[in-house]
């Protein structure tokens, strides 16, 4: 399958790659020149490495010890469903994937400790799949693997200087869940719009919201600060990121399909 990232990402990840580059190098050069920046700085470095990496450890440890992970005995289904989404975008393992229990919000995340991938997955998501079928549920999937196979969380270290940037770091969080949800689009395509709307406002209303209303909503909304709220967040409003799905599949293919019943095709002229 052939990924096709957001232009945003690969514009932004230049950008920060040579930012972190530069910065990297200039410690580097600044450690050789004066030997004693790294006595001063290596203790608090270590014990910043060290807290991370425990916080981190405790959080799986969490994860591994509560939540329910998904395999060939426990939901099935949903393990056969992460095996073919596996195959689609042609990465090496299958992450493992956990449910929790999310409080009603309806959310995945992905994170990495010790090499090794999580999918997390919130219950709410996992009971629209119950009731919806799987198509929802295989595009939030879908979106989490993308993370994981456009190694989006095995570059944060060497990004850290471009990340802690005011601006950038964010810029490029948000491009890279453009992209992620393009993969997922492409897989799961019917289902995209939905999904995304079911992020917005829970698995049970988000059939009867009218997408083409809350877009138009969104537009007319929008000033100083819904756009500032957007600049200091690491993803993009659910309107924007309804309208880049809606740009990126091919509406005369998936348009009819991709609108439960009543919203069908009158919601998505215009969109
Ligand atoms: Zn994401």
């Amino acid at each position: 399958m052939k990924i096709q990232s957001h232009k945003k990402e690969k514009l932004y990840l230049l950008i920060s790659i040579c930012l972190s580059l530069f910065c990297w190098i200039g410690l580097g050069v600044m450690i050789v020149v004066q030997p004693t920046i790294l006595v001063v700085a290596l203790p608090y470095a270590v014990a910043l490495f060290l807290g991370t990496f425990i916080a981190s450890g405790l959080a799986h440890g969490y994860l591994r010890g509560n939540a329910v992970r998904i395999s060939q005995r426990q939901f099935p289904e949903v393990h056969t469903l992460c095996e073919r989404l596996k195959q689609r975008l042609q990465m090496k393992e299958t992450p493992l994937v956990y449910l929790t229990e999310g409080n009603g919000i309806v959310n995945a995340f992905v994170s990495k400790f010790l090499g090794k991938h999580y999918v997390v997955l919130h219950s709410d998501t996992f009971e629209l799949a119950l009731e919806q079928g799987d198509a929802e549920l295989a595009f939030i999937l879908a979106h989490e693997f993308a993370h994981i196979q456009r190694k989006h969380l095995s570059k944060q270290l060497f990004l850290l200087p471009a990340r802690i940037t005011p601006f950038l770091g964010k810029a490029y969080s948000r491009a890279c869940e453009l992209s992620c949800d393009r993969i997922a689009a492409t897989v799961s395509p019917r289902a995209g719009v939905r999904a995304l709307l079911c992020l917005a406002v829970g698995n049970k209303l988000f059939r009867h919201v009218k997408i083409e209303e809350y877009l138009h909503q969104s537009r007319e909304d929008a000033g100083v600060w819904s756009v500032l709220a957007e600049v200091f967040s690491t993803h993009p409003s659910h309107p924007r990121r309804i309208r880049e799905v809606f740009a990126y599949v091919s509406v005369e293919s998936e348009q009819a399909a991709s609108i439960s019943a009543p919203m069908r095709r009158r919601h998505l002229v215009g969109v």
